[in-house]
């Protein structure tokens, strides 16, 4: 067990501060400044069959998940945060928390895996549901159905356009319809969005990525503005489904969060550079990065986005598909994998990895910004570019 955070009633103490500090814990026991690792799976009972430690086995009770579960949960303002055993894991605990028969409402350009996991297993299991375009908020309005509809899930900035969807028109459409509204906030983290402020009643992450920040920890979570019965049965999911993570795990997501400030402030600000220098070159179509004032969603983004508009850009090539694939075969620094939110900028051709039913368009690039110098990632990107157009001129 560990002491209290440190008294922020009296001073008010930044969350950049709480986060560096993982809210100021020192275990009571020895007075580690870095709490430990749980490796038990069980804990002793007492001789009268109580559990006074209030733990009695790891999958619902391991306390290597309180301090990064307490500094989640006030990172977005919500009641409580649940660790999952991934992002996936997370999101979709949520709605399998719901019953058969209830009509969900979600993003249309959103996480590929959300929308195939909704298509493939939500839509077999019994759930209605239908994608719209919410970044429009009167097609959010019009499809929702008053009594049916259940959940709406909405994704911003969204893979891989970075679509804006208005969190607090969202939050009134939906509460209108009494339903409840989930935000994916893994790639604003709550460093620039705080959904649960906004109006949303849930918010999940993949902590694998920028929340860890490191790309080497499999990790999700989700933070419940209140404890009500929804949130309860979510609980009780993961007690009895059982996707938690390891406790070495979730230390390691402690230890990657008390940077995350420093780190998504660093991307974004590189990311806003990379997008601003890329805009006007001749071998790039577009640059979608809702930090630029041409970007559809920078208006909305300007107001729900705090202090950066995160560290996710896209480049659409000008001469389509296999000069955006020569592109990413001449990178130098950057890496060409999936994932994002990594100290490491990686890039990658998001048709190809999403499949035959990706929306996506084939010249599409994603970047994910990390944290090294600006200047190496925008000459590389450069002579990759220039090579791609080199290889195509000549073939
Ligand atoms: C990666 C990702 C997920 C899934 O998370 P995993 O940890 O890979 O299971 C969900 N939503 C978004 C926006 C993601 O980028």
């Amino acid at each position: 067990m560990t002491d209290k955070p440190s008294d922020t009633t009296s001073r008010k103490i930044a969350l950049e501060t709480l986060t560096v500090q993982a809210l100021g814990h020192v275990d009571e026991v020895t007075r580690a400044v870095v709490p430990p690792v749980h490796a038990s799976t069980t804990y002793e009972r007492d001789p009268d069959g109580g559990y006074r430690s209030g733990r009695a086995y790891t999958r619902p009770h391991n306390p290597t998940y309180d301090a990064p579960e307490q500094l989640l949960a006030t990172l977005e303002g919500g009641a409580e945060c649940l660790l999952f055993s991934s992002g996936m894991a997370a999101g979709t605990a949520v709605f399998q928390s719901l019953l058969p028969g209830d009509h969900v409402v979600a993003s249309r350009v959103m996480y590929y895996a959300y929308r195939t996991w909704l298509v493939d297993f939500g839509m077999s299991w019994g759930l209605d549901v239908e994608f719209v375009d919410t970044t429009k908020p009167n097609e959010l309005a019009n499809a929702m159905r008053p009594g049916k509809t259940k959940l709406v899930f909405i994704d911003t900035p969204a893979n891989p356009t970075w679509s804006i969807t208005d969190i607090r028109a969202a939050a009134e459409i939906t509460h209108a319809a009494r339903a409840r509204l989930v935000v994916d906030n893994t790639v604003a983290t709550p460093v620039f969005t705080r959904p649960l402020e906004l109006g949303a009643d849930l918010v999940v992450h993949s902590a694998s990525k920028y929340l860890n920040g490191h790309s080497d920890v499999l990790m999700g979570a989700v933070v419940g503005a209140v404890k009500d019965s929804f949130w309860h049965r979510i609980r009780a999911w993961r007690r009895d489904a059982g996707a938690v993570p390891g406790p070495f795990e979730a230390w390691l997501l402690l230890r990657g969060m008390r940077t995350l400030f420093l780190r998504v402030h660093r991307a974004a600000e590189t990311a806003l550079r990379i997008a601003e220098h890329f805009d006007r070159h001749p071998h790039v179509a577009s640059v979608l990065y809702p930090g630029l004032a041409k970007h559809p969603g920078y208006a909305v983004a300007a107001d729900q986005m705090f202090g950066g508009y995160g560290g996710m850009l896209s480049i659409r090539h000008r001469d389509g598909e296999a000069a955006a694939i020569a592109t990413a075969a001449n990178v130098e620094v950057f890496k060409r994998a999936t994932s994002l939110g990594g100290v490491e900028s990686m890039i990658e051709h998001r048709a190809s990895i999403e499949g035959a039913s990706s929306p996506v368009p084939r010249d599409l690039l994603r970047l994910s910004i990390g944290i090294e110098k600006p200047e190496d990632l925008i000459s590389d990107l450069e002579q990759a570019l220039d090579k791609a157009a080199l290889c195509s001129a000549t073939t």
